[in-house]
This record gives structure tokens, C-alpha cells and sequence, in this order.
């Protein structure tokens, strides 16, 4: 577990930004995007790919914004706004977080404003569903990066997914060998995982549900087991995986424990966080079900699936 990020605590491994850095040699500003695409699978699977291509490839999608699966294909380079509400990167806070998994603590958390998700229960909601936050320009952040005592840079929202050519740029400043942590809904397209590979040391998921009902009806997406199954795959190709559950009231025969299921079934070596603080705000008074804390029958099912998959928790 964890292997890749202890070594890189260790000093016996860099982080991929720092050797995707190295790379940057070119210039891919005229040429096609189907090229550089085809450059770019090349280049991961012969090593890590360069920095810069990362860059022109995540500046190209900003045009037709297909960063998440919902695929808006607006503009965001003429501040056209898709769901998510994003156009240009705003944070919200950032800080030293010491309220993480005990490996990540302390961790320098940069929460963005916006998200591509429409949770009726977001424990966040005050940041994920607010356009307000702060410019902060990629240098500064860098800067301020390189001056903490963190263990790792860890970005998160909202969701980070609409943010990857700001966290391109803000890399490209820094040089601190720090690992760096996607904490996201993981509803990305297969593009984005694309450029998050050899870019990401640790993936830090939030696995919702077991079924696409309770997705569609909660959160407002669509084909999510699909999607996020599939880049759960991706991830652990190239990174170091805790994933993260929030057992919500009434969803553990649906959501929990199929999901479990899954991950025991399908991924080699991830950390399982299941989680039992979760509470009912923002919209959860819609949904009755949903409208309460977990009762004592629901905690203690939650201790015997820890007991259940002892290698996962
Ligand atoms: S990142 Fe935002 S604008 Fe882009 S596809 Fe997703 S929701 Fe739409």
C-alpha cells in the first residue's frame, strides 16, 4: 500500500511533475491534436511524458471543455461556463490540513471553488457550489507550496478535475519534491486520466455508489459506475490509491457493500477509508432518507464490513 508515495517521503523516488519537467523539450504549438495525442500515449508508455505536452494537450480541451465526463464542450477561454460554473481557476482556501488519513498529514490542501458534481447531500457545499474564491496567480502558489511544511500537495474542491491546466501551470513553477494528491469524484473523462498519469503519485477518490441510480438521483450524473470504475482501473496503473466512502443513511445494501465488493474484486493494493461522520445538509431535506445521521444498526454493519475486508481498511 502506498508504496510509491513512502518512497517519495524517503527521498528514493521524485515525484512525476519533477521528471515531467525534465522532459520539456519541444515545441508542440503547431502541430495537430490527434498528433500530439498520439505523442503523448507514446511517450507513458515508454516513460513519462513530458510536462509542456501535458500543458498544450489540457489548454486544447479548455476549448471544448471535455475535462469530466459531462463533457460541456463550452469555451472556458471565452469564459463560457458549463456545469460546473469554472473558467478560470479560483481557490477558495489552502492551508495545511491536519485532518487527513494519518500517511497525508500534514498535507497542503488547495480547495477550488466549483464542482462537477451536484450532490443533494454535499458536506462542502458552502465551496463546491460557490464561483466565488480567490485568483491566486501559479507562481505565488508555487511559492507558497515550497514554504510549508507538508508532506504533499493535495488538490481538491469542489473537484479538481475542472482546475488541471492551473495545476499544470502552478507545477511548472514549483520544484520542491513533494507528491502530489488528486482528491476528486474521479468523474473524469479518459483524456483528463490521461494527463493526470504520470503527473499524480497518489490518487485520494471519493467512491460514491454501487449502482447508477443512486448517482443519477443524488448527484445528477450519469453512466457513474461505468466511469468511475474505469478510472479506478487507470489510477492504480500509475499511482498509489486510498480511496475514500461516505456510507450514507438507507445505502449500504445498495451503495456500500456492492462497492466493496468491487474494489476487493478489481484493484490490487488500495487503502479503504469507509466513513461514518456523514450528516444531512444542504438539499438532504428533500430526500427522507437521507435526512438523518446513520442510526446504531447502520454503524455496527459498517464495523463488521471492516471486519469483513481487513486487508482493504
Ligand atoms: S469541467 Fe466543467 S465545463 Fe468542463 S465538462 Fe466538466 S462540468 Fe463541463
Amino acid at each position: 500500500m502506498l508504496e510509491r508515495y513512502q518512497k517519495i517521503l524517503e527521498s528514493d523516488e521524485i515525484p512525476y511533475f519533477l521528471e515531467a519537467k525534465s522532459k520539456s523539450d519541444d515545441d508542440y504549438t503547431g502541430r495537430g491534436t490527434e498528433e500530439l495525442w498520439h505523442l503523448h500515449d507514446q511517450q507513458l508508455k515508454e516513460g513519462v511524458p513530458s510536462l509542456e505536452l501535458k500543458e498544450e494537450l489540457a489548454d486544447r480541451m479548455l476549448q471544448n471543455c471535455h475535462f469530466c465526463e459531462r463533457r460541456c464542450g463550452v469555451d472556458r477561454k471565452r469564459e463560457e461556463k458549463g456545469y460546473c460554473g469554472v473558467t478560470e481557476s479560483k481557490i477558495s482556501s489552502e492551508f495545511l490540513h491536519l485532518g487527513e488519513e494519518d500517511e497525508l498529514v500534514p498535507s497542503h490542501t488547495i480547495f477550488f471553488s466549483g464542482c462537477t458534481f451536484g450532490c443533494v447531500f454535499c458536506q462542502n457545499w458552502e465551496i463546491s457550489q460557490r464561483e466565488g474564491g480567490k485568483d491566486i496567480e501559479p507562481e505565488i502558489l508555487a511559492n507558497k507550496i515550497t514554504g510549508t511544511r507538508a508532506k504533499n500537495v493535495n488538490w481538491v474542491g469542489g473537484d479538481p478535475t475542472p482546475n488541471i491546466p492551473y495545476i499544470i501551470e502552478v507545477l511548472k513553477h514549483l520544484s520542491k519534491p513533494t507528491p502530489q494528491v488528486w482528491n476528486s469524484n474521479m468523474y473524469l473523462t479518459g483524456k483528463s486520466m490521461d494527463i493526470l498519469a504520470k503527473l499524480m503519485d497518489l490518487y485520494l477518490t471519493d467512491f460514491k455508489y454501487g449502482n447508477d441510480e443512486c448517482a443519477k438521483k443524488l448527484s445528477k450524473v450519469k453512466n457513474y459506475t461505468e466511469i468511475v470504475k474505469r478510472n479506478h482501473l487507470k489510477a492504480e496503473k500509475t499511482g498509489d490509491l486510498i480511496i475514500r466512502h461516505l456510507v450514507l443513511p438507507d445505502h449500504l445494501d445498495c451503495c456500500t457493500k456492492p462497492l466493496l465488493r468491487w474494489i476487493d474484486n478489481n484493484l490490487d493494493d488500495p487503502k479503504v477509508n469507509i466513513m461514518t461522520q456523514y450528516r444531512p445538509t444542504y438539499k438532504a431535506k428533500d430526500h427522507p432518507e437521507i435526512n438523518r445521521y446513520l442510526n446504531s444498526h447502520e454503524k455496527r454493519e459498517v464495523r463488521r464490513l471492516k471486519r469483513e475486508y481487513p486487508h482493504l481498511v
